[in-house]
C-alpha cells in the first residue's frame, strides 16, 4: 500500500487483496445475490464503483433525538420512541387508515398510513416486543389532546432502531440511502459498510494534489468513507464539500477542454459575410426594425461563422424577445455561402410555423425551404429527403424527424436548434453529425440566471436578448376561481368584439394523449355551442394529422377563427400577434415554466393582453404558483421561484434542460463551489491543455468516464 494512503480511523485498515477491482460486479459484495443485484440495477448501480458513488440522500444523527414535546408542526424530523397504540379504521370509501401512537416518554406523535392495512400487524409486533422505532417525516398539527397539541406524521419513513443488533443504525450519524421497493435501509447499510471497507482504498484520486491543497479538500478515499459513515457532522461536511467539488470540477474540466478544442480548431467552415448586404437583405424582407439586442446577437454570430472555427452559440431570450429573426439571419449567412441550413423545433406545430415564416420571407428572394415531420407519409418524406440530399432544399425545417437515419444533407453548414431545452444532448449532437462540423446555434427561452448559464454551458458562447421589441404592453394576469368562469368568458367577449382573438387552453390530462385529445374536443364543443356560438371556434391537439394542424393554425393566423381551443401543443413558440387573451383552464395543474410559456403566446403585438388563470388549487403549492404568475412577468424571477418551489432536481432534470444530473452536488445551493471549480478547471486546462502532466492523468481517466456516461460523441 502506498504511503500517500490517507488514514481511515473508523473502519480498520485491512488492505484489500490484490485481485479486487472497482469494476467487480455487484455479486462480489457480501450479501448481494442475483435478487438484490437486480434491485440495485434499478437504482442505476451496475458495479462496485457505481455502488460506492451511490451516496446517502440524507443522514440522521441518532446520537440524540429531539424530544417529541419540543417538535413543532411543519418540521422535517427524526424521532425515536416506542409504539403504544395501533388501530385501523375504514372510511366510507373503504379507504384503510392505520394509525400508531409513538411515545418517547415526554411526548407522542401519531403515525398515519393510508391504504396500507398491513402496517397494523407490523406495528403491533413492534409494540408487543417493546422495540424502539425511528421515524422520519414532516410533522403536522393534528389537534388538542389534553393540554398539548398532538402531532402527526403521514406515511413516515421508519425502521426499527438497531435492527438485528445492527450497530450501524443506532448511536451514530446514520446514512439513509435512496432505495427501491423491498430493499431496507438496514440491509443497504451493511452492504455499504463492507464495500466501503474493502473497496474505498482502491478509488483513484482524480483531483491533482496541488488543487486538494489549495482548496483544502480531503482525499477521495477518506471522503467516500465519511460520506457513507460519518464520524461527526464536520467530517460529513468536509466529505460532502469535497465530493461536490469533484463532481463540478470534472464537468467543468470537460467543458474547458471542449471550449479550447473549439477555439483552437480552425477546421470549421468559414463563411464570408458582408454585413451591409446582410443588413440590406434583412431590412428588405423583415417587416420591422430589429432591436439592438437582435442586432448584437447577429453580429456575434457573424463573428463566429467567419472565424474559421465552428460556432457553438446559445441565444437566450425570454418568450417573445424575437429569437426567430436572429435564427433567420444566421440561416441567410449559410445559404448565401452555398451551404444548407437545418432548423429543428420540438413540436410539429412550431416546425410548421417556422417553415411557413421562412418560406414567406425567403422564397421571394429565391431561397428554397422544405419541412420534414415525423407524421408525414413515407412518400412525402422520401420526396423531401431527395431534395435534401441533392441540395435542392437550402433550408430544412423539422422536428426530431430531421435526425433520423436516411436524412442526408449534401452540404450542411449550419444547425439551429430552437427551444433547445426540449432536446437532450444526444439529439442536438445527432443533428450536428449530419454535416462536417457545421456551425451550431441553439436557442432557449429557459431563463436560467446568467451566471448559471455561463457555467453550465461553459463550452458555448452566449448571446442574450435582454430587450423586447418596442411597443409591447405588459400582459395583465388574473387568477379566477372556477365559479367565476362565466365572467371570464364575458370579459373575453368584449375583446373578441374589438377584433382580437383568444386562446383557451384545456385542462392537462396526464394519463394519455388520447384522453387529452378527447377532453380538448369536448371543451371545444362546449365553447362553440354554448359559450361563444356567435364566434368561429377552432380546435388543436396533438392527435390531429399534421395537415389538419397546419390548416387550423393557418386559419387562426389569418383571423378566420376567433377562438382557438387547444392543448399545450401551443406551449412553445406559437406566434399570432393579434391574439391578446389566453384563458388557461385548471391552471393549477401546470408548472410555472409551462404557465410562463403559455402566457407568452399573448402580448406579442401592440394590443393590451390578458392571461386568465382559472384555478381552484388544492394545496399551498398551487396557490403559490398562481400568486407568482399574477405578481410577475419576469421570466428570470419565475424561474427562480420555480426552482424554489420544485427544487433543483426537477427543475434541472436532464430531460428538460439537457444538463447532466448530479449525484451529490446541488446546483442551486452549491453555486459558490460551482464558481470555484469553474475557474480552477479552466486554469488547469489552460496550463496543460492535453492533460499530459503525470499529476493530471487520473483526471484524464475521470473525464473519459464522464464522457462515456454522457455519451458525448464529438468530444475531442
Ligand atoms: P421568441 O423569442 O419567443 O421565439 P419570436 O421570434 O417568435 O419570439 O418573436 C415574437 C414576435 O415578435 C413575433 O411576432 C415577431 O414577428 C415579433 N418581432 C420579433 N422581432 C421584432 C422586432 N424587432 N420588432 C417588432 N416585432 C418583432
Ligand atoms: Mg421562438
Amino acid at each position: 500500500m502506498s504511503s500517500s494512503e490517507p488514514q481511515r480511523p473508523s473502519l480498520g485498515a485491512t488492505p484489500p487483496p490484490k485481485e479486487r477491482s472497482l469494476q467487480d460486479s455487484l455479486q462480489y459484495i457480501k450479501g448481494v445475490g442475483p435478487h438484490i443485484a437486480e434491485k440495485l440495477n434499478k437504482l442505476n448501480i451496475r458495479n462496485v464503483e457505481t455502488f460506492l458513488r451511490h451516496y446517502p440522500k440524507r443522514w440522521e444523527d441518532r446520537t440524540h433525538f429531539p424530544s417529541m414535546a419540543q417538535v413543532r408542526p411543519g418540521e422535517y424530523v427524526t424521532l425515536c420512541g416506542k409504539v403504544v397504540a395501533v388501530s385501523t379504521r375504514y372510511t366510507r370509501q373503504k379507504l384503510a387508515i392505520t394509525e400508531a401512537l409513538l411515545d418517547d416518554g415526554l411526548g407522542t406523535v401519531k403515525l398515519i398510513w393510508m391504504n396500507q392495512p398491513y402496517m397494523e400487524k407490523t406495528f403491533r409486533a413492534l409494540s408487543s416486543a417493546q422495540k424502539e422505532v425511528v421515524v422520519y417525516g414532516q410533522t403536522k398539527r393534528e389537534g388538542w389532546s389534553g393540554s398539548s397539541y398532538v402531532l402527526e406524521m403521514q406515511n413516515p419513513e421508519w425502521e426499527e432502531l438497531g435492527e438485528d443488533g445492527d450497530t450501524l443504525s443506532a448511536n451514530r450519524i446514520v446514512p439513509v440511502y435512496p432505495s427501491t421497493e423491498g430493499l431496507r435501509q438496514g440491509r443497504l447499510r451493511k452492504m455499504f459498510y463492507t464495500t466501503v471497507q474493502e473497496y474505498a482504498p482502491l478509488v483513484e484520486e482524480p483531483l491533482p494534489p496541488e488543487i486538494l491543497l489549495r482548496h483544502k479538500l480531503v482525499g477521495v478515499q477518506h471522503a467516500i468513507q465519511q460520506i457513507h459513515f460519518p464520524e461527526s457532522q464536520s467530517q460529513l461536511a468536509a466529505a460532502r464539500r469535497r465530493l461536490v467539488f469533484e463532481e463540478f470540477f470534472v464537468l467543468q474540466a470537460l467543458l474547458a477542454l471542449r471550449r479550447r478544442a473549439n477555439s483552437h480548431d480552425v477546421s470549421g467552415i468559414s463563411f464570408s459575410v458582408n454585413r451591409e448586404e446582410l443588413q440590406q437583405t434583412l431590412s428588405n424582407i423583415v417587416p420591422f426594425t430589429l432591436t439592438n439586442a437582435q442586432q448584437r446577437a447577429i453580429s456575434e454570430i457573424a463573428a463566429n461563422v467567419t472565424s474559421g472555427r465552428a460556432m457553438n452559440r446559445l441565444v437566450q431570450g425570454d418568450v417573445g424577445s424575437g429569437k426567430t429573426m436572429v435564427a433567420l439571419a444566421a440561416l441567410l449567412m449559410a445559404v448565401q455561402n452555398g451551404y444548407q441550413a437545418a432548423i429543428m423545433a420540438p413540436t410539429e406545430i412550431l416546425a410548421q410555423q417556422h417553415a411557413f415564416l421562412m418560406s414567406r420571407l425567403l422564397e421571394p428572394i429565391g431561397i428554397h425551404v422544405e419541412v420534414l415531420l415525423g407524421s408525414q407519409t413515407q412518400k412525402q418524406k422520401n420526396r423531401i429527403r431527395d431534395r435534401v440530399i441533392t441540395g435542392l432544399a437550402q433550408i430544412v425545417v423539422g422536428t426530431h424527424a430531421l435526425i433520423q437515419e436516411g436524412v442526408d444533407f449534401s452540404k450542411l453548414g449550419l444547425v439551429v436548434i430552437d427551444e433547445q431545452h426540449r432536446f437532450g444532448v444526444l439529439q442536438r449532437q445527432a443533428l450536428a453529425l449530419k454535416g462536417v462540423r457545421p456551425h451550431i446555434l441553439v436557442m432557449t427561452a429557459t431563463p436560467i440566471p446568467r451566471t448559471l448559464t455561463m457555467t453550465l454551458y461553459g463550452d458555448l458562447d452566449v448571446s442574450i436578448l435582454d430587450e423586447l421589441p418596442p411597443g409591447r404592453k405588459p400582459i395583465k394576469t388574473h387568477w379566477r376561481s372556477q365559479e367565476k368562469r362565466e365572467q371570464v368568458y364575458k370579459g373575453a367577449q368584449t375583446l373578441i368584439d374589438e377584433g382580437r382573438q383568444i386562446y383557451v387552453v384545456c385542462p392537462l390530462v396526464e394519463e394519455s394523449e388520447k384522453l387529452q385529445a378527447k377532453s380538448a374536443t369536448q371543451l371545444a364543443e362546449h365553447i362553440s355551442l354554448e359559450v361563444f356560438p356567435q364566434y368561429r371556434v377552432g380546435l388543436l391537439h396533438g392527435q390531429m394529422r399534421p395537415d389538419e394542424k397546419e390548416e387550423v393554425m393557418a386559419q387562426f393566423k389569418a383571423h378566420e377563427l376567433d377562438v382557438l381551443v387547444s392543448t399545450t401543443v401551443i406551449e412553445v413558440g406559437i406566434d399570432v400577434p393579434n391574439a391578446s387573451v389566453i384563458i388557461i383552464e385548471d391552471a393549477e395543474r401546470f408548472g410555472l415554466a409551462q404557465l410562463h410559456q403559455l402566457r407568452g403566446r399573448v402580448g406579442r403585438g401592440e394590443h393590451a393582453s390578458f392571461c386568465i388563470l382559472v384555478a381552484n388549487p388544492k394545496n399551498d403549492d398551487g396557490v403559490a404558483r398562481m400568486e407568482v404568475m399574477t405578481a410577475t412577468q419576469d421570466g428570470f424571477r419565475i424561474a427562480e421561484e420555480d426552482l424554489r418551489l420544485r427544487g433543483p432536481g426537477e427543475f434541472f432534470g436532464t430531460r428538460q434542460s439537457g444538463i447532466p444530473e448530479f449525484t451529490i452536488a446541488d446546483i442551486f445551493n452549491d453555486m459558490d463551489i460551482l464558481a470555484e471549480t469553474r475557474e480552477t478547471a479552466f486554469q488547469l486546462v489552460e496550463a496543460d491543455p492535453k492533460l499530459i502532466r503525470p499529476e493530471h492523468h487520473p483526471l484524464r481517466r475521470a473525464l473519459e468516464k464522464l464522457r462515456d456516461n454522457m455519451g458525448m460523441m464529438n468530444v475531442s
